[in-house]
C-alpha cells in the first residue's frame, strides 16, 4: 500500500520571512505596521532594521506588512476603490491657513472628529526637530495642525498605532496614513492576535501616492543642492513640472524631480494602490485647482464625517468633476499596471 503524502510543512510567517522577502531586498517602504510589536525590529534613521533574531515562525510582523501581503490585482475593486461620493473641497478655518498641503481638508476632518469624540486619538505623521518623520499621537485640534502638511519621506507613523493598541485602554483611534499604511490598518483589523484593532480604530483618512522617499536620501539630496534639513513645505507640482519644490529657513528651492524619483523606495516599484483604497476616506490633491483637495467618501462613516463637516461650514465641496475624476481613474490605473509588471518581472527574472 502507497503511504499517503505527507502535507507540505506550513511556511514560517514570522520575523525571518519578512526579513528574507521584504527587508534584505531593500523593499520596506517603512510603513512601522511591523514596529513596536516587539523588541526584535527597530526604526533607525528612517530603516526598519532586526539587530537579531526572535526565533518565531509566525509573527505580527509578516502579516501586518503591506509588502509581503500585496495583491497586485486587486480586480474586484476598480482602480479606484469602492466610492460613495466624490468631491472636491478646501477647508474654511483660518487656523489651517500656511500649514496644510493643500485644502487642509485631512487636518479639518481629524480634528472635527476628535472635537466630536468620535475617536479620542490619532496618529499622524508629522517632521520631527531635525526633519526627520515620525508617528506621533493627537488629541485635539492644536496637535492635528502641529502635524499639518506633507513630509515626503517615511516615517514609521504605525509603530505609534502598535503603540495605542498595545496599552491598556479602551478609546477610539483615528489613522492618517498613505495606501500601504492603510493596507497595514486592514490587515491589524483582521488579524486573530491583534482584536483591539478592529475594536478601536474607528476612522481610517487615507492619502493619495505615487511615492515616498527615504528620508536619509533625501536629507541627503538635499545638502548636495545647499538645502538644510529641515524643511518647513515640500512639494511635487503637477506634471509638466519636472520639479520638487522645498522651502527651508525662509528660502525656497527646486530639485531636479527625476533626481528625486531615483531616490524613491524601491518597495513602491510593486505598489498597485494609488488612492488609499480601504480607508473610510481617500484625500488627494485636486487637479487644476491649486489649494483644493479631491475627496473620495468611501464608507458611510467617511461620509457621514465629510457631511457634518460642510454642514458645520468647516468645509466647502462641490462635486467632483468627471473629468478630473477620469484622470485620476487613469492615473490610479496605470499605477497597478506599473506595479503587475514589477511584481512579474521579480518573480520571472
Ligand atoms: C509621501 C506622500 C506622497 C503623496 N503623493 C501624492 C500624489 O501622488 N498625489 C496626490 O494627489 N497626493 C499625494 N499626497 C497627498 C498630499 O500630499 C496631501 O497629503 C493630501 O492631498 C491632503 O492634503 P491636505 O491639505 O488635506 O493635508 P493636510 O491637512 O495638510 O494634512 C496632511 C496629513 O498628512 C499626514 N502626513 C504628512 N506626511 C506624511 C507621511 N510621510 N506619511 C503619512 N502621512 C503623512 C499628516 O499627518 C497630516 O495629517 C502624498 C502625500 C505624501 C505624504
Ligand atoms: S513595509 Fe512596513 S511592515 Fe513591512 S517591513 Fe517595512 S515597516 Fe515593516
Ligand atoms: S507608493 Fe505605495 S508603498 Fe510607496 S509610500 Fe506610497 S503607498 Fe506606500
Amino acid at each position: 500500500m502507497v503511504p499517503p503524502a505527507a502535507s507540505p510543512a506550513p511556511q514560517p510567517t514570522g520575523l525571518e520571512r519578512l526579513l528574507a522577502e521584504v527587508i534584505n531586498p531593500g523593499l520596506c517602504v517603512a510603513c512601522g505596521a511591523c514596529l513596536g510589536l516587539c523588541p526584535h525590529l527597530i526604526f533607525l534613521d528612517g530603516q526598519v532594521a532586526a539587530p537579531d533574531a526572535c526565533g518565531l515562525t509566525s509573527g505580527r510582523c509578516y502579516g501586518f506588512c503591506p509588502v509581503a501581503q500585496r495583491d497586485v490585482s486587486r480586480e474586484s475593486q476598480g482602480p479606484i476603490g469602492p466610492v460613495l461620493g466624490a468631491w472636491q473641497g478646501r477647508a474654511t478655518s483660518k487656523d489651517l491657513q500656511g500649514r496644510v498641503q493643500y485644502g487642509g481638508v485631512v487636518s479639518e476632518l481629524l480634528a472635527l472628529a476628535l472635537d466630536q469624540s468620535m475617536v479620542r486619538e490619532a496618529v499622524v505623521t508629522a517632521a520631527g526637530l531635525r526633519g526627520t518623520p515620525q508617528g506621533i499621537r493627537v488629541t485635539e485640534r492644536t496637535g492635528v495642525l502641529g502635524a499639518a502638511g506633507s513630509v515626503y519621506a517615511g516615517g514609521g507613523a504605525l509603530s505609534s498605532l502598535n503603540q495605542a493598541l498595545s496599552e491598556d485602554s479602551n478609546h477610539p483611534l483615528a489613522v492618517v496614513g498613505l495606501p500601504c499604511q492603510v493596507q497595514a490598518v486592514q490587515a491589524m483589523k483582521a488579524h486573530p492576535q491583534q482584536p483591539q484593532a478592529a475594536r478601536r480604530i474607528h476612522l481610517v483618512i487615507g492619502l493619495f501616492c505615487t511615492m515616498n522617499l527615504p528620508w536619509r536620501g533625501l536629507r541627503k539630496l538635499l545638502a548636495r543642492h545647499g538645502v538644510q534639513a529641515p524643511l518647513s513645505r515640500a512639494d511635487f507640482p503637477p506634471p509638466p513640472a519636472g520639479i520638487f519644490q522645498a522651502w527651508s529657513n525662509g528660502s525656497y528651492h527646486e530639485l531636479p524631480l527625476d533626481q528625486v524619483r531615483a531616490l524613491s523606495y524601491p518597495g513602491c516599484a510593486g505598489c498597485p494602490d494609488l488612492t488609499s483604497d480601504g480607508a473610510d476616506l481617500s484625500v488627494g490633491a485636486c487637479e487644476g485647482k491649486p489649494g483644493w483637495n479631491t475627496i473620495l467618501a468611501r464608507t458611510h462613516a467617511g461620509a457621514g464625517l465629510l457631511e457634518l463637516a460642510a454642514g458645520k461650514g468647516l468645509l466647502e465641496l462641490e462635486p467632483a468633476q468627471p473629468a478630473s475624476m477620469e484622470h485620476l481613474t487613469q492615473a490610479a490605473s496605470d499605477k497597478r499596471k506599473r506595479a503587475t509588471a514589477w511584481s512579474e518581472e521579480r518573480r520571472h527574472g
